[in-house]
């Protein structure tokens, strides 16, 4: 067989593995070892599946192989951030970010390439949309920037924290990404708790309901970035689909891991959703909810038709919300030396941006 067809054992699922060793004639158990290998232990390929017999593994390896997306380029910012670029084997380039902090390691990862949903404020909607990401290229990315932090620092225990705010709409990619959330989720994978995982999503309906119905589910994020209607619809034309009171409906009745709140992200424009009066009518929309907000001051770039909010009135945005009673946090920029806003590696390697 031609070593360039061979099929990819990374990113199946145990059910796949159980079927394809069974044809070989091998217990069941074996899968479950496979499976170990490819997740949890991240092995590079299959000659390292020391407890599968030589045999097997040569058998295997006729027509499989465990293969990952490839690493384009790395960036490493002077706060520890590590900005990832991958190249897909269509050409596609997509991001990941590590995130080293205090207590925990963040891994920022991306659903599609591009993104078709084009928020005004955001580069990745801006530059386009070209298509979902397979399973195996949503876990690659976590494997890759597991791997890279391992090797940066072998004995660092910090428990891992995942988040889908890369690029793209997890929602409107459903299958794959959530065929991607349960090799992370699941102990014997990856192993990432359902409550340090968190998905960011503008609301695509009907997908959230699907969700609310999986039997593990990670964290939710809603994208608002608008107290009303009309303002977001102006920010995200996906408000004319979906609108603003209907996703939070749909989220009020959100079953997050362990009872934890819904987080509602909002990035600051300047003099455009920044204003007192929007974090008074915010304070108004979510007083009461089982929510919680992130607000997000906008990291400007070239094609951005925003600027960033004044500290001031990011500090005032938040004490408004306080006051109301309403949870807040702000988000803190990361590695902006190294182009920190969602979309800005793949623009600079495609030359559209500087
Ligand atoms: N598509 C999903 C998840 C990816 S975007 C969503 O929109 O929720 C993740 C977050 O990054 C969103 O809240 C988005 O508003 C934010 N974001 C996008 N561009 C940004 C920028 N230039 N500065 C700050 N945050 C940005
Ligand atoms: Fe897509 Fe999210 Fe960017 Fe909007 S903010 S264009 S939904 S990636």
């Amino acid at each position: 067989m031609n070593p360039a067809v061979k099929k990819n054992l990374f990113g199946l699922p145990l059910a796949d593995l159980e079927t394809l060793l069974a044809g070989l004639g091998e217990p069941r158990f074996r899968a479950k070892q496979v499976y170990a290998w490819l997740y949890e232990k991240r092995a590079g390929g299959i000659e390292a599946m020391t407890n599968l017999k030589g045999a097997l593994r040569s058998r295997l390896s006729e027509d499989h192989e465990v293969r990952r997306i490839e690493i384009a380029d790395r960036q490493y910012s002077t706060d520890g951030t590590i900005k990832s670029l991958f190249r897909c084997d269509d050409g596609a380039t997509i991001e990941s970010v590590y995130i080293p902090e205090a207590r925990r390691q963040t891994i920022c990862i991306s659903t599609q390439a591009g993104c078709p949903v084009k928020c005004a404020f955001c580069l990745t909607g801006i530059s386009g949309y070209k298509r979902n990401l397979k399973p195996w290229e949503i876990l690659s990315q976590v494997a890759h920037v597991m791997d890279a932090a391992h090797e940066a620092s072998p004995r660092d225990e910090r428990p891992w924290n995942i988040v889908v705010m890369g690029m793209g709409e997890p929602l409107l990619n459903y299958e794959n990404t959530m065929a991607a959330l349960r090799v992370l989720m699941d102990p014997a994978g990856f192993a990432i708790t359902p409550k340090k995982l968190t998905l960011s999503t503008v609301g695509i309906l009907p997908a959230l309901e699907k969700l609310k119905l999986e039997p593990v589910r990670p964290n939710l994020a809603i994208s608002l970035h608008a107290p009303d209607s009309k303002l977001r619809g102006e920010l995200m034309p996906i408000e004319n689909k979906y609108a603003l009171k209907d996703v939070i409906a749909a989220a009020d009745s959100y079953p997050s891991p362990r009872g934890g709140r819904v987080t509602y992200e909002y990035v600051l424009l300047r003099d455009v959703n920044d204003r007192d009066e929007h974090a008074h009518a915010l304070a108004r929309l979510l007083r009461g909810r089982n929510g919680k907000v992130n607000l997000i001051p906008l990291n400007p770039a070239g094609p951005i038709p925003f600027e960033a909010p004044r500290k001031v009135q990011v500090a005032r945005f938040e004490a408004i919300l306080l006051e109301a009673g309403v949870p807040v946090s702000v988000r803190k920029a990361r590695g902006q030396d190294v182009l920190a806003a969602c979309g800005q590696l793949h623009l600079k390697k495609s030359g559209a941006a500087s």
